[in-house]
């Protein structure tokens, strides 16, 4: 398994699957939502409404897969990470679910690359260091109990701020992932 950091913009990945860090509506927003579906064009948004139609809405820490139209990668997942209420909401649970729900739902697809964002640090207000340390702990414990017998071969961490990524170079070093 090859783990990569990444700084700049997730759209412009060249990978299987990226990870949009959506809301439950699926609908679209700010940050890096607006960010996917602007470069993926409408027909995202269209997707996206047929899956809201048959799931009513997604749950924070879910994850489902539409295609990825415009873009390079050929697929998105879209998870819902959660908003920062200070730490006592199973903040930290739910944000490891995104990471892991995401990585089952690739590996199911028999996909070998995905991109994740750094999911809830944004609006969503999640502190930025403990956020990497439960990205790159989740993504460890995954590939150790997970990767052995998946198609998964390339999993990367994008990072759009300096700050988040000085944290996953901090964090990644210490789970030994680079
Ligand atoms: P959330 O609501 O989950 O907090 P945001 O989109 O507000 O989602 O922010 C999540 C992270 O995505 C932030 O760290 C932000 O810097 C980053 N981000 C914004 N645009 C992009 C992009 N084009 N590529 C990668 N990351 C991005």
């Amino acid at each position: 398994m090859e783990v990569k950091l990444i700084k700049g913009d997730i759209t412009k990945e060249n990978v299987d699957a990226i990870v949009n860090a959506a809301n439950h509506t699926l609908l679209g927003g700010g940050g890096v939502d607006g960010a996917i579906h602007k470069a993926a064009g409408p027909k995202l948004l269209a997707a996206c409404k047929e899956v809201i139609k048959r799931i009513g809405s997604c749950p924070t820490g879910e994850a489902v897969l539409t295609e990825g139209y415009e873009l390079p990668a050929s697929y998105v997942i879209h998870t819902v990470g959660p908003v920062w209420h200070g730490g006592d909401k199973q903040e930290t649970s739910s944000l490891a679910s995104c990471y892991f729900k995401s990585l089952d739902l690739a590996a199911s697809k028999g996909l070998t690359s995905i991109a994740f964002p750094n999911i809830s640090t944004g609006v969503y207000g999640f502190p930025k260091e403990l956020a990497a340390e439960v990205a790159t702990y989740t993504v460890k414990q995954w590939i150790e109990e997970t990767a052995y017998d998946s198609t998964l071969k390339e999993i990367h961490f994008v990072c759009f701020d300096d700050e988040n990524y000085k944290w996953y170079e901090q964090k990644m070093v210490e789970q030994n992932l680079i």
